[in-house]
């Protein structure tokens, strides 16, 4: 074994101190001293052993239990697992050892972490399944890996740049949904700077630059508009803070990307926040709505934009009540008000509910949560990947509440419709559903749900299942209810697209190799050929341009297997796996991948989902072993292959492409006015080495809209052009669409 330095030594001994220091008073002498126990086993235990970054292991576990005890507010017996979670993982020591020297509880924590430890490379999806499993028996589990997973992603830079791309995305996307949910607001907001920084350095820099630069304006604007508000609450007597909140660059960056906005034109970068030291004796209700009196007294509010989360709290505990009002300068700022308790769960959310002690109401909130989970768990035998993909739609998503005719509330997520409801009370409600009434009006099934809706579900006894409704079926329950009654058509649609693939294939006159399968399977978005003949069996997939997704170097070669099965007929077997050898070159995994213009075996394609181009930062999806799909970095799809097939995930990088060009589309949105649309495809044709393939301009009341499909070089072409356009009189917004269907 190794051994350290005595400065290295130090080191560990001065965070531990350090650690202490920040604990001490919040526990007894005995806690401490199994506080102590635990890091003096586990440091001998990580003894000699180094992290990436080169410092000693066991600094690593100081940080995650200085996490848990701090950020997350939880007890000994959390930091004593928090000190221990790698031992098992990590070192010669088993489970047995820490049962002895820890009791049962502390190991059966220990153990839930070992379970949901492993390479990045495993199925996360899986990860994700046993994560909830563990989240309904000791939620302490989840809290510590995602203190873990707080602390790798603050210690990231250490690691290779393909790396930090892969755990950045699994944190996105499994530890931000369930920090959110857990109402961990803090860490929920670090997990997703940290990603952003390191999955868009340069987008995450240019927005820091930007929100810099502007900060001597910002807070002048601050102090003129909260200095009125101050002077009222002390003549009323309010005990409370008043602070400011910028918009974290994460969601600046995802508002500028979902609305197709510039950094200057998102407008409510900034919030107000109103925490009061709430009176005993008195309603904390009835204290926060008095403090938006004065507010709007001072500012006019925004009509329909008060919201009232502390009567009906969201259901990750929080609590609040915001306001917008007009400010000083004709812009609109939210105004936050909630008292000193609210603003403690607010952002630490579950864990600060111990804090409490109010453990009944805390139970109510989140124990219907979980119980939903573990309903959902049992009831659906689907892949892993599928539910995962539902689950995801209920970790983000807010929620609503309706009502049943007798006044019972249902909370469902937001976008829920008649169907989603029928299928929360009831299986059965929803298999014979045939529509609703709402305020005495009737409403189809597919529509959409709004908060405070009492609704009447109608049935009929003829009614059946149907596969459309997953398509505005918007909660996890009953997509998997409804996917249940389905299973059964499923074999037989899948029997059936099985047979039209073959058809299709003898048609081509194409071997149905496994790569050949993998190609289309990977063409759209399918993980496996399972999911392809079921997908063309139910019609969602026409076969109709085959030769082309297979790609011309399988026709050179046909022409070569033909030939050769011609000659001689009893060959064929031998042949036809020489062939498949022979066009098995290995791609190295470790190596970034170079995408060339001229490439002899064309080994890659541009993914359909998000139609990279030349210039753009991408990453590569091993579809098979031999091809390579490339992604945009920031792609949607990729996110879920990131997640769940990290093995597969290799970098890229393009060389150079000159003579290549891709088809691209662009909308223009302005002003109509005359000759605008000349001036259009003068600017496109002219100067740039761009070419048009198809034009549309619409005018409506007055709006410019043009739909543009251009066939262009690389990215830095593209946005010239972007710019240029912009430039044009009356045209208002020039954005890039990602999807090419018409
Ligand atoms: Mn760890």
């Amino acid at each position: 074994m190794q051994h350290f330095t005595k400065a290295e030594n130090r080191d560990i001994e001065d965070r531990y101190l350090d650690f202490l220091k920040v604990i001490k008073d919040k526990f007894d002498e005995g806690r401490l001293g199994r506080i102590e126990k635990a890091f003096r086993f586990s440091n001998a235990a990580h003894h000699g052993i180094k992290r990436k970054s080169g410092e000693p292991f066991i600094i690593h576990p100081i940080a995650v239990a200085k996490i848990v005890a701090l950020d997350l507010g939880l007890g000994a017996t959390s930091i004593v697992a928090a000190l221990l979670h790698d031992v098992v993982e990590d070192t010669d020591y088993r489970l047995s050892d820490i049962e002895n020297m820890f009791g049962n509880r502390v190991a059966s924590i220990v153990d839930g972490l070992t379970k949901l430890s492993g390479d990045f490379d495993q199925r996360h999806a899986l990860t994700l399944k046993k994560m909830l499993m563990t989240l309904s028996d000791d939620v302490r589990v989840i809290l510590i890996k995602i203190a873990d997973r707080l602390h790798n992603m603050r210690t990231l830079d250490s690691m290779p740049a393909h790396k930090k791309i892969k755990i950045a995305g699994e944190t996105l996307f499994l530890y931000v949904p369930l920090a959110h949910r857990l109402g961990l607001h803090a860490i929920k907001s670090d997990l997703e700077e940290l990603s952003f920084k390191h999955k868009h350095p340069e987008e995450y820099n240019q927005i820091i630059y930007l929100l810099h630069n502007q900060e001597e304006k910002r807070n002048y604007l601050v102090n003129e508009f909260i200095q009125p508000i101050i002077k009222k609450l002390e003549q009323e007597n309010v005990d409370c803070k008043v602070s400011h909140r910028l918009k974290t660059s994460y969601s600046i960056w995802q508002k500028m990307q979902k609305k197709s906005v510039s950094f200057e034109e998102v407008y409510d970068l900034l919030a107000i926040r109103i925490a009061i030291n709430s009176k005993p004796g008195t309603s904390e209700k009835r204290q926060c709505f008095d403090v938006l009196s004065i507010v709007t007294d001072i500012y006019k509010p925004k009509p329909d934009r008060i919201r009232d989360w502390i009567t009906t709290p969201k259901a990750n505990g929080y609590e609040s009540l915001h306001v917008t009002v007009m400010g000083p300068e004709g812009q609109w700022v939210e105004v936050q008000i909630r008292t000193d308790r609210m603003d403690d769960v607010a952002e630490h959310g579950f864990a600060a509910h111990y804090r409490y002690k109010d453990i009944r109401n805390f139970e109510n909130e989140l124990d219907p949560w979980i119980e939903r989970i573990r309903e959902l768990l049992q009831s659906t035998d689907a892949d892993a990947f599928e539910f995962l993909d539902d689950f995801k739609l209920n970790l983000f998503s807010a929620e609503i509440n309706v009502f049943t005719p007798k006044g019972d509330m249902f909370s469902l997520p937001k976008g829920s419709t008649v169907v989603d409801f029928a299928y929360e009370i009831h299986t059965d409600l929803g298999n014979k559903c045939i529509g609703a009434k709402i305020n005495l009006k009737l409403v189809p099934l597919s529509h959409v749900l709004k908060n405070g809706d009492q609704v009447e579900i109608l049935t009929s006894e003829n009614q059946v299942p149907k596969l459309e409704w997953l398509k505005f079926s918007a909660s996890p329950k009953a997509r998997g209810k409804i996917k249940n009654a389905f299973k059964d058509e499923k074999t037989k649609h899948s029997k059936k697209g099985q047979i039209i693939v073959e058809d299709a294939f003898k048609k081509m006159k194409a071997p149905l190799t496994s790569n050949n399968l993998k190609k289309l399977t990977a063409h759209y978005n399918l993980n496996n050929k399972e999911q392809l003949y079921s997908e063309v069996g139910m019609g969602f997939i026409e076969l109709d341009n085959l030769n082309d997704i297979i790609g011309k170097k399988s026709e050179n070669k046909l022409v070569k297997y033909w030939n050769v099965t011609f000659g001689s007929g009893s060959k064929k077997q031998d042949e036809e796996t020489e062939f498949e050898e022979e066009t098995t070159t290995k791609i190295d995994k470790k190596k970034p991948f170079l995408l060339k213009e001229n490439q002899d075996n064309i080994t890659f394609s541009l993914a359909k989902c998000c139609n990279p181009i030349p210039g753009e930062q991408v990453i590569g999806y091993l579809s098979t072993d031999d091809h390579v799909t490339i992604h945009k970095v920031e792609c949607h799809e990729l996110e879920r292959f990131i997640a769940n097939q990290g093995e597969k995930i290799i970098r890229a990088e393009w060389t150079k492409f000159k003579r290549q060009s891709y088809l691209t589309r662009l909308n223009l949105e302005g002003f109509d006015r005359m000759g605008i649309v000349n001036e259009v495809t003068t600017m496109i044709t002219k100067g740039h080495n761009i070419n048009m393939r198809s034009v549309k301009f619409d005018t409506h009341d007055g709006i410019f809209k043009g739909d543009l499909f251009l066939y262009i070089h690389n990215a830095e072409d593209l946005s010239k052009l972007i710019e240029r356009l912009k430039t044009i009189k009356g045209i208002d917004n020039v954005t890039r669409i990602e999807n090419l269907t018409e």
